[in-house]
């Protein structure tokens, strides 16, 4: 009797401590999915590719959830409540459908005088999307932008912006002196 009594004692403890534990271990989970480096609990579920895997084994990643990350490049195409953004890393680029919001993230566009940020996103790749005139694409789940871009100074620009002054101030002097031959003509 005082045995059953102790496991009675012992079950009902154990099942008074368990969902405590189970809500500890979860909260853990989550904390340190969110302390990694891709900041998304998403990104666990994910095959991580280069876009050019994308277009090289399209096949093998056909429907599959898929992680990348590259520069926003070119313009955001808004249609209705989603977007559209290019995604380009050392490999290629790919054509990332999205809600609007997500797009909303992004502050600077890659392109001849602007490094654009650096974004991951984790979304379905289609080789042959059904809902974009059978073109690949990838539909992303989220979009994390990992680094802010900026402006790009190109030292050919400022060589050129000298060169001009330079060139400005001869033709002053030189026009000068040729008024002031002309007045004492
Ligand atoms: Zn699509």
């Amino acid at each position: 009797m005082r045995v059953r009594w102790k496991l009675a004692k012992f079950i009902l403890t154990v099942t008074a401590v368990l969902p405590v534990v189970f809500v500890f271990l979860v909260a853990g989970a989550l904390s340190r999915a969110d302390a990694s480096p891709s900041g998304n609990a998403l990104s666990g579920e994910a095959v991580r590719v280069k876009i050019q895997d994308l277009a090289g084994r399209s096949s093998e990643y056909n429907g599959r959830k898929v992680v990348f990350s590259g520069e926003a490049i070119g313009d955001i195409m808004y249609r209705g409540q989603h977007a559209w953004v290019n995604v380009l890393d050392s490999t290629g680029a790919i054509g990332v459908f999205m809600p609007r919001e997500f797009a909303q993230k992004i502050q600077h566009l890659g392109d001849y005088s602007h490094k654009g940020d650096t974004v991951e996103v984790i979304g379905v790749f289609s080789i042959s999307c059904p809902l974009h005139n059978g073109d690949p694409d990838v539909h992303a789940e989220s979009l994390t932008v990992l680094e802010s871009g900026k402006t790009i100074l190109h030292p050919i620009s400022r060589e050129r912006v000298i060169l001009s002054v330079v060139l400005a101030m001869a033709a002053g002097y030189l026009g000068y002196w040729a008024w002031k031959a002309k007045k004492l003509a």
